[in-house]
Order: C-alpha cells, then structure tokens, then sequence
C-alpha cells in the first residue's frame, strides 16, 4: 500500500525524463492528420482529444487511486459533490429510491433533497444495524445503498460486509463514501462494495489547498460513468488540482498515521475531562460498536467529535477560546479544525430530522491535525477551563 502510494500508475516518460507526473496544462491536444482525429474519436485509437474527456495528469491520479481502493477505474471530479452528483444520477431514474445511511454530508442530503423535487426519486435512512433492519427499508424501486461510514459527524459506523451481503441478494449496488478512512484506513471494495467515493479535498489532498473529488468501481460503470455522467455533466478536475493530489497521496500513510495517533490521544483526554459529557470516537476502547471497527477500519482515524456539558452557547464558548485551532469546515488538513455541525456544515438538515441524525446542538466535530498533540491539547484545555 505504501509503495503503491509512490509508483501505482502507469508512468509517463517524457522528453526530459522528469521524475514527477509534469501538469499537461492543456485544453485540447492536437492530431497529426484529419484521420488520426477521425480514428481517436471513434476508439479506434488511444490517445488524448481534449482535457475534458482525458488528461495525462488526471489519468495518472485515476490509475493511483484505483490501485489503493483495488478497482477496476477510478475517475476525478472537480469536487467530492461532482462525484457523488455524478454516481447517483448514474444510478438512479425517475421514481427510484435510495436507502442512505443515518446521517450524510450536509450536501449529501441537499442533493437527495434535489432529485426527489425533480425527479421524485425518494430516500430513506437507516443506522443498518441489523440485518432485519436493512432488510425492512429496502424498497422495491431502491436502486442503490449509500453508505457514508464512520458516519459524518456522529462517528457511527456501518457494518460493510453485512450490507454488501444483503444488497448482493436484492441486486443492487453498494456506494461508500470514504472520506473519512481514506484506502490506507479502510477498502470497502474488498468487503464487497460496489463503489467508492472521495472528497479528495480531505484527506487525500492534505494540504487544505484543493477541492476535488475521486469515484472507484468496476470497469463496466466506470466506463459509461466516464462517458456520460463525467463528459456530459462535465464536473472534471484540473490537471493542476490533480498535481496536488498526486503529491498529497505520496505522504497519506504517514499523514494518517499521525492523525489518528493525535485523535485517539485527545478523545481519551476529552474523555476524562469534568466539562465533557460524551465523546464519540472509533478508535477508542469503548466505542459502541468497537467489533466493526475492528473488522474494517486499521485505525480510528482523525475526527473526533465530542459534546460538553452545557448547550449551543456553551459549545460556540468554547470554540471562541480557541487559539491555535482553526474553526473552519473541511477535515484531514495539517492544522486542527473545528466546526459546530448544527449551525455549519449541518445547518442545511431540519432540526427535526438532525435530532434523528444524533447532531445535537451542543455537538462538536475536531478534525486532529499533524501539530504536536501537546500543543493541540494545550489549546483545548485552556479553552475548557476559561
Ligand atoms: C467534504 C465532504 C464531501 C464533499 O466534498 P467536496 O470536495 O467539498 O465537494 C462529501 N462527503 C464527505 C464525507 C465530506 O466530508
């Protein structure tokens, strides 16, 4: 895995033999004769024709990314969002349904709320704890399952291999976003999955520099995805922004060993400290749901989120006493972020629906940078005493 985070993809020699992927900074490419044009727009002949339907740069993070997950394709999207908008148009026609997880990215759930205005394809959700459970919501029009696990922000897990297992007997096809583990923490294609999607904006960039998006899976769905979903909506990545990522994934294994050692520090110190009520980390001994996370996640990862003893204020209180950790959306960048899912990245699900979800009004979400977790606890404490 290591390795194959550095030499994964096929390389390109150029003239000058140059060791990193150079960025082929170009919109179209140009053919040395009318046929040669003529035989590449009918598949006749591989090359490039122009940056929206391939580029040197993107297919080499595409290539990267497929090998990590091991599937067939990967493809790269301008975000995390024109990769999850892609897949589920791809998957779903007029009257569908699709059973999600308890609890998805603020978007997430703003694009579901979109196709059943438009198109009245319906959602449901579910924790999918059991067997029995899942079973119970699945419908006869559900055309997909859409899984995000740990689950964003209560850190809930979903078991992959139980929900692969079941959807396989119904035929229908498994989407995990993976935001959270990246490949390095957890593979959901090997646990039967049908395909994986990044918001490579998190952790695979790394850097908090770049919004982009990754979609892995068979080579069949990757294919029409890429000729239709990806061309014609058209929502690609930069051959710059794909630079970054390639440069990003080289150090995600150290990266996300780092967060998750600093995470699973802090969540045992918010755990013992008077002024925290709960706090709901995977990797942490007493998580509910500890044999899953065994199952399939290497570690814990590095989000945390937490609620003190107290209400909103008490929690916006705290994240104002802050010094050295941001308080911003996003997650897996070097520095720590907090954000106050409620009134942020959360703000979009009604009340009602977020009491479902398990986001309260006093809950907190940390994504635990790569400082010194000294410093990082420092900070924190401080802010929990005053
Ligand atoms: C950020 C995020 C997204 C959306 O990705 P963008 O790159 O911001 O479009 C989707 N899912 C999860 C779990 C995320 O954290």
């Amino acid at each position: 895995m290591e390795t194959s985070m550095i030499h994964s993809e096929h390389k390109v020699r150029d003239v000058h033999g140059s060791l990193t992927m150079p960025i082929y900074q170009t919109s179209t490419f140009s053919f040395s004769s009318a046929a040669e044009g003529a035989r590449r727009f009918a598949g006749e002949e591989e090359g490039y024709i122009y940056s929206r339907l391939g580029n040197p740069t993107v297919k080499a993070l595409e290539e990267r990314i497929a090998v990590l997950e091991g599937g067939e394709r990967g493809l790269a999207f301008a975000s995390g969002m024109a990769g999850v908008s892609a897949v589920l148009i791809a998957m779903t026609k007029a009257n569908d349904h699709i059973l999600c997880s308890n609890g998805l990215y603020g978007c997430t759930y703003g694009l579901l709320q979109m196709l059943e205005e438009k198109y009245d394809i319906t959602h449901d959700f579910s924790f999918m704890e059991s067997e029995e459970e899942l079973r119970n919501k699945i419908n006869k029009n559900t055309s997909c399952i859409f899984i995000e696990t740990p689950i964003n922000p209560t850190m809930k897990v979903v078991d992959l291999s139980m929900v692969a297992q079941v959807a396989k007997e119904y035929g229908i096809p498994v989407v995990v976003d993976n935001t959270f583990c990246t490949p390095y923490l957890q593979r959901p294609l090997e646990k039967g999955c049908d395909i994986v999607i990044h918001s490579a904006t998190k952790y695979i960039g790394g850097h908090g520099d770049v919004i982009a998006g990754l979609v892995v899976g068979k080579g069949e769905f990757m294919n029409a995805l890429a000729m239709a979903e990806q061309k014609d909506i058209g929502g690609v990545l930069s051959p710059f922004d794909a630079w970054l990522l390639l440069r990003g994934i080289k150090t995600l294994h150290i990266r996300m060993d780092r967060h998750s050692s600093n995470a699973a520090e802090i969540a045992r110190k918010l755990k013992e400290h008077p002024r925290v009520e709960n706090v709901y980390y995977p990797g942490m001994e007493n998580h509910e749901q500890k044999s899953i996370v065994k199952k399939q996640m290497k570690t814990g990862g590095g989000v945390i989120a937490f609620e003190l003893k107290g209400s909103k204020s008490e929690a916006q209180n705290f994240m104002d006493r802050l010094e050295l950790i941001q308080i911003a959306v996003s997650l897996g960048d070097a520095e720590t972020l907090i954000q106050h899912p409620a009134t942020m990245t959360h703000a979009v699900v009604p009340e009602e629906k977020r009491k479902e979800m398990g986001i309260g009004d006093s809950l907190i979400r940390l994504s635990v940078g790569l400082e010194a977790v000294e410093d990082i606890w420092h900070d924190m404490n401080q802010a929990l005493q005053s």
